[in-house]
Formats: C-alpha cells, sequence, structure tokens
C-alpha cells in the first residue's frame, strides 16, 4: 500500500470534500466481475466543485488515480487499487427538452434508455441491457446490433486532470469503435442528446427483442465483464477462440464461457489472476494460429504496470 501524502489521506480530504470518502474499499463489490481488492481511497464528489476542488488536491501528487464507473468493462487485480478511484455516481441529473436531453455520467445507462424510450425517443433502443453508466457508456462508446452511444449525441462536458472544465461537441471527441479519444483521459460529467421521434410501442417491442437475443447469447448467469476482446476487422473473436478449442477451458475459478468464447465468466471465488491467465492463452493461441492480435476491450486496473494504472 501505498503512503498517501498528507494533503490528500481520508482525514485531511474530509475537512475538504463534501462527497462521500472511503477507506479501503473492496472493488469486488463494484465490478461485474465481482472480483479485485480495495481502493486505497473511493471518494465520490458531490458535485463539479467538489471534483475539482479533490483534483486540485490530487494534482502533482503522483497518486494513481482511477475514475469507476459501474465497473462493467475493468478487471481489478487482486492487490487491488493503491491510489484514488473516483466515483461519480452523484453527477445524476436528467432534464428533457422535448427531443433535447441533458444526462449526468453517473446515471445506470440501462435505466436512461429505458426513461428516454418511455418518453418515445429513439435512438438507444438498440443498446437495451448493455451495463454500467452514462459515463462509461461513453468512454467506451458502448454499443451493441449496430447501435453506439454517440449515434444521437450533441455534445459531451468534461473535465480534464488539469482541472479545464469543457463542453465538447460529437464530432470534437472523435468517437470510434469502443473508443473515445480525446476524452480518454478526462472526467465525464455528462451529455446532450438529440432524438428522434419514436413509436413508443414499438421502441419497447425491439427493446424486449434485443433483451431477449441477449439473455439467449450470453451468460447471465455468472458475473462477467462482457466482451474480453475488441473484434478484429474481419473476424468474430469467439468463434477464434472457440475453433482453438478454447470454450469451456478453466484456470482456477474463471472459465471461458461455454455459451460464449469471447467471454470469461467468474464460477464463484474466481482471482484477477486466473482471468488474465485465460486472457492471455486466448491471446497467444490466436495470435499464433492466425496471426491475428486480441485487444483487449477491458481495461486491466491495479496491475503494476500491466494494462492502463
Ligand atoms: C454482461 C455484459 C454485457 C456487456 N455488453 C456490452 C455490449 O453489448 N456493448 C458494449 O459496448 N459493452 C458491453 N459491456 C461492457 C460494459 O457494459 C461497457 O463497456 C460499459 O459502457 C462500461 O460502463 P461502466 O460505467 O461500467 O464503466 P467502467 O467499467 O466502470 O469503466 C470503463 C472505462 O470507462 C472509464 N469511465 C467510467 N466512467 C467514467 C467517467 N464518468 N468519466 C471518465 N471515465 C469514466 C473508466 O475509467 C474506464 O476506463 C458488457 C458488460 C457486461 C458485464
Amino acid at each position: 500500500m501505498i503512503e498517501l501524502p498528507a494533503g490528500l489521506t481520508a482525514e485531511a480530504l474530509r475537512a475538504q470534500i463534501r462527497g462521500e470518502i472511503l477507506e479501503n474499499e473492496p472493488l469486488k463489490d463494484r465490478t461485474t466481475y465481482r472480483i479485485g481488492g480495495p481502493a486505497r481511497l473511493l471518494i465520490c464528489p458531490k458535485d463539479l466543485e467538489d471534483l475539482q476542488r479533490l483534483n486540485a488536491l490530487m494534482e502533482g501528487c503522483g497518486v494513481p488515480r482511477f475514475i469507476l464507473g459501474g465497473g462493467a468493462n475493468v478487471l481489478v487485480s487482486d492487490a487491488g487499487f493503491s491510489g484514488i478511484v473516483v466515483h461519480l455516481k452523484n453527477f445524476n441529473t436528467l432534464e428533457f427538452q422535448g427531443s433535447k436531453v441533458t444526462a449526468g455520467a453517473g446515471l445506470v445507462l440501462d435505466a436512461f434508455v429505458s426513461t428516454c424510450l418511455k418518453r418515445r425517443l429513439a435512438g438507444l433502443e438498440r443498446l437495451s441491457g448493455i451495463p454500467g453508466t452514462l459515463g462509461g457508456a461513453l468512454r467506451m462508446n458502448a454499443g451493441a446490433f449496430d447501435a453506439e452511444i454517440s449515434d444521437h449525441l450533441v455534445t459531451v462536458e468534461c473535465m480534464d486532470f488539469e482541472g479545464n472544465h469543457r463542453v465538447l461537441s460529437k464530432s470534437e471527441v472523435r468517437f470510434a469503435y469502443r473508443q473515445a479519444p480525446v476524452i480518454r483521459d478526462s472526467y465525464i460529467l455528462g451529455a446532450t442528446f438529440d432524438f428522434p421521434d419514436g413509436d413508443g410501442e414499438a421502441l419497447f417491442i425491439v427493446r424486449e427483442e434485443i433483451l431477449a437475443r441477449r439473455y439467449e447469447r450470453q451468460p447471465w448467469q455468472y458475473p462477467s465483464a462482457g466482451s474480453v476482446f475488441k473484434r478484429p476487422p474481419g473476424y468474430y473473436t469467439g468463434k477464434l477462440i472457440e475453433d482453438l478449442g478454447l470454450k469451456g477451458v478453466r484456470i482456477g475459478r474463471a472459465q471461458i464461457s461455454p455459451k460464449h468464447a469471447g467471454i470469461i465468466i467468474n464460477l464463484g471465488g474466481a482471482k484477477a489472476a486466473d482471468v488474465l491467465g485465460l486472457i492471455r492463452l486466448a491471446q497467444a493461441g490466436v495470435l499464433e494460429r492466425y496471426g491475428v492480435n486480441l485487444e483487449l476491450e477491458q481495461e486491466l486496473i491495479g496491475f503494476n504496470g500491466i494494462g492502463k494504472i
């Protein structure tokens, strides 16, 4: 565990930050893999002013930082995260003005989707059932069934780690497949959308179809973080892994799903090291047999030098 600078201990921060501050908070309960050690500190700033103050206190300290949404696309190491996790659950505003919607990054994505559909706003129905928050979806440019969260986006509100607060247009963010490069190292605070009108009943029929297809294809009974790898152009990741005979292979309590080989599941009590072992096994096999580099879609957190942080 790192020693936090005097100004960044929980006690010192509580004198300045109004939001919740948790020490040694288990991340296992905050990720859909249900895996991961504790975060040294987990902080939920109350509002923008609180976040700005926290960010200024962190500046130049060299303490690692990670912004956690719903934890649906991350693998946290068994040792946990030796730094500050910022969780923006309090950025949860939702305002409708005709076809225009202003939404906070901390909203649960699927609840946001369903609320928009109830208001007969079309465009998000094919994203039904994607776990996580709106902030995480924007950061990942989450998508499914030929739709992406950025499709009807107008602007993204964010703040970079230098504290610059900006509202960027969709084109400025340069969204691409499962990435949003310009806001990669920023706190994503919220977004505005402009949705076309839809037929309420028809939108919910599509939603139900999508949820049924997800249920049929994915191993919902087990904790996972969805697709482990990005889809390499011209290939289906699940098929590549399946053709290698790796479907159903286990390391410890982690398993390459027998239902969908592109997903790794936690059979109960899996370690991050087990999941990482399966990731490396699939990557090495696919590279050797097909010459295809499987790039991780999921982010590795707290692995000391491997992955993002
Ligand atoms: C069963 C299952 C099915 C899935 N199906 C799909 C699918 O069909 N399509 C798809 O695209 N994904 C899918 N996923 C993956 C996941 O749901 C998406 O990537 C989702 O958008 C992640 O959101 P999150 O809030 O959980 O982000 P997290 O996992 O918490 O974080 C992911 C990344 O976003 C960053 N981040 C999160 N919030 C913010 C913020 N407010 N500001 C800045 N950065 C932030 C994190 O730092 C991290 O880099 C699936 C996952 C599961 C478990």
